[in-house]
């Protein structure tokens, strides 16, 4: 029997940087000053409205140079969930009388898009193609262009899956939709991605990804929680699904939250700015770690791709043949290391992953299954 060392009560080691990442000192610093100060109404006309505003409107075009996108494309939401919800039900509301009633996505898709597409199946009569992965969570471009009718109206492919961290060719996946909407003389079908976990490591240019419309959440970048984005291209159809004074161009009524903008756009920026280090740094903490799990565990096996190009490089999904995920779960919170079974979204459900059901894991399999996902904060120390 092997002796465990006591569990360590003041220790933590937060190793589930995918789920979400703790706030950058850098950017509370700026945010602090904004939400004590900078408290009026960015829509109110007086001076100080005006300085909210200013700095809402300069948060907002630092975020867009980074996405090679104008100003006026980037909505502010309160998350990435709310703006998967507005792409889809957005488009959906906006080009209800064109009688395209199709949409394209994956199996693997984070629950704030399956959910509301599903929704709309449901009932608002959509029809559905879900594109299966291989066994490693790839995408084939190939798939995803046969399956285009002359209903479809969205295409949404996730950049890189949550759970297993596998990649999704998006700016090849974008580049055949142009070539199919010219051959066809249409603007369909609209090509949105969710970002959300490649918005650390992967190019984010809407123009070379040659997306309509895309997710980014503050909170999976140290940046503060209840903030994203969509980008919307200019002429893509879109309505808004929360209504009030117009506020975000009319796509997402609500007072903005000005110091949460401030905050993300500083986060973005030293995200960007980081990108190669922290590609280097997450991949050999994630490398570190399965190279030592599998050299003193005999039943184990990576879910996902291989570590390498087409794989996050701070993802780890591991599965302990044999072993309950809730349980080693639990057992190395008490030694103070948080990780997550599937995505810390699904935790309240005991349900297998419908990630790692897609790739071909058993129920078994997938209920033995552990999340590692390293952040910037993480070392090699903490491995040990
Ligand atoms: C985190 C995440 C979301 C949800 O973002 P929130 O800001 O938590 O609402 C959506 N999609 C993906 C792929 C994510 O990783």
């Amino acid at each position: 029997m092997v002796m465990l060392p006591k569990p360590k009560k003041n220790r933590t080691i937060y190793f589930d940087n995918a789920s979400t990442t703790c706030i950058d000192q850098k950017v509370l610093t700026t945010m602090k000053p904004v939400l004590q100060a900078v408290y009026a109404n960015p829509s109110s006309l007086h001076k100080e409205g005006k300085k909210a505003a200013a700095e809402l409107e300069k948060s907002r075009k630092e975020i867009a140079k980074h996405c090679n996108a104008l100003a006026e494309n980037i909505i502010f939401t309160a998350g990435g969930t709310e703006s998967d919800n507005l792409a889809i039900y957005g488009l959906a509301k906006a080009t209800i009388n064109s009688g395209k009633k199709h949409i394209i996505t994956t199996a693997i898709e984070h629950h704030a898009v399956l959910n509301p597409v599903e929704d709309l199946a449901k009932k608002q009569g959509y029809t559905i193609t879900s594109i299966e992965p291989n066994g490693s969570g790839l995408i084939d471009v190939e798939t995803v262009i046969k399956a285009i009718t002359p209903s479809t109206v969205l295409i949404s492919i996730g950049y890189a899956n949550n759970e297993i961290g596998s990649i999704a060719p998006i700016a090849e996946i974008g580049r055949k939709i142009l070539q199919y909407r010219k051959q066809n003389n249409t603007p369909y079908p609209y090509f949105h991605t969710a970002a959300c976990q490649a918005t650390n490591y992967l190019d984010l240019d809407v123009e070379k990804l040659h997306v309509d419309l895309m997710t980014i959440s503050a909170s999976k970048i140290y940046g503060p929680k209840g903030i994203g984005l969509l980008y919307v291209r200019r002429g893509v159809p879109i309505e808004p699904v929360i209504l009030g004074g117009g506020q975000e161009s009319g796509l997402r009524s609500g007072t903005e939250n000005v110091a949460a903008a401030v905050g993300f756009a500083k986060a973005l920026s030293m995200a960007r700015n980081i990108k190669e280090k922290e590609i280097k740094h997450t991949r050999e903490l994630a490398n570190y770690l399965w190279q030592k799990l599998k050299k003193n565990i005999s039943a184990i096996s990576l879910n996902g791709p291989e570590i390498g190009d087409q794989r996050l490089p701070n993802n780890l999904n591991v599965a302990f043949a044999g072993l309950e995920n809730e349980a080693l779960l639990l057992y190395l919170s008490e030694y103070g290391v948080m990780c997550s079974a599937g995505s810390a979204c699904s935790s309240r459900t005991l349900e297998t992953s419908h990630v790692l059901r897609a790739i071909g894991k058993s129920d078994e399999e997938g209920r033995s299954s552990i999340r590692f996902s390293f952040g910037k904060y993480n070392t090699k120390k903490e491995i040990d």
